[in-house]
């Protein structure tokens, strides 16, 4: 039997674009691969940016690419493993309310790894109000080990962090009551059984915060690995490719199969021009093949281009 567990967790927070595709199709092939089961996770806790509108299009948009899920979970279903978490830090005496605003961060003037603002854990042992966490009406910290962690990557990416000095303690319950991404990410892996983690190497940063919070909680470490971006130019910057074009608009121009073989062109597992379903990519596929570095790409109004800068 294959214990082996993937999954697939995108952030409901607007129509899919090619690089949810890719993160998908790459994930999926790699769980696939492997006879490995995968589970799609709708995260979608966030209420000011989260729409149920968006994650219903997410299951249509990974199915229309040819992508199958043994299990779709909605992260907003799993309220109570969520609580039992809380209870659990909050027993522990490890939870902390937090005043502390981001102009506050910005004026302590130290940068994150991921271009934000850095928590020196200033607030650690102030109390929780009567009535604990859920009467708690500020942001929730979780003090986590002042250690570096060394998570291994298998692209062979550098994890190594101390995330307590890097970021700082992270918010795991905000001021409107939603559970923060770090601690549902890491309970809702364990809680089904995890093994192993294929992502954007955009939230590589966050990977030793999620290892610390795993030790806290006394949760497995699942295998990680992070891959490449599509990038798109944005107000002179490059940023992960999102704006520019959307799914709705997309599938206006692009058959499956046709956006299914640019993307494993993009990615370096077919030539251009292929067309293809992904279950036909699943017997070559090897992570060696895959393109390392991250790829700007330009939508010009029609098509997908490779841009060169
Ligand atoms: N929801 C996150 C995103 O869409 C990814 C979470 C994860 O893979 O851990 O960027």
């Amino acid at each position: 039997m294959n214990n082996e567990i993937s999954r697939f967790a995108p952030s409901t927070t607007g129509p899919a674009h090619p690089g949810t595709l890719l993160a998908a199709l790459l994930c999926w092939l790699d769980a696939r691969s492997r006879g490995a089961d995968i589970i799609l996770r709708l995260e979608n806790l966030d209420p000011d940016r989260c729409q149920p509108a968006f994650a219903e299009a997410m299951i249509t948009d990974l199915a229309w690419l040819g992508l199958s899920f043994d299990v779709v979970e909605w992260q907003s279903q799993q309220h109570a493993r969520h609580v039992a978490a809380m209870d659990y830090l909050a027993d522990k005496g490890l939870l902390y309310p937090s005043t502390f605003s981001r102009r506050d961060l910005e004026m302590l003037g130290r940068r994150t790894p991921d271009g934000g603002w850095a928590y020196d854990n200033r607030e650690r042992g102030k109390p929780l109000p009567v009535g604990g966490w859920r009467a708690c009406t500020e942001p929730l910290r979780v003090q986590l080990p002042d250690e570096e962690f060394s998570p291994l990557d298998e692209s062979g990416c550098d994890l190594r962090q101390t995330p307590t000095l890097a970021f700082g303690d992270p918010i795991v319950r905000r001021r409107d009551g939603a559970f923060a991404y770090h601690l549902v990410a890491v309970v809702d892996d364990a809680a089904c059984g995890v093994t192993h983690v294929v992502r954007g190497r955009d939230i590589a940063t966050s990977t030793a915060t999620q290892v610390a919070l795993q030790q806290v909680l006394g949760l497995p470490t699942p295998q990680y690995r992070h891959h490449f971006l599509l990038l798109e130019q944005r107000e002179r910057k490059l940023a992960k490719l999102h704006g520019s074009i959307g799914l709705p608009v997309l599938r206006q121009f692009y058959d499956a199969p046709t956006l299914c073989g640019w993307l494993a062109h993009v990615a370096g597992l077919a030539p251009a021009g292929t067309t293809c379903l992904p279950t036909e990519l699943v017997r070559d596929f090897s992570w060696e093949r895959v393109q390392t570095h991250d790829v700007l790409v330009q939508w010009n109004g029609q098509e997908l281009m490779v841009a060169h800068d």
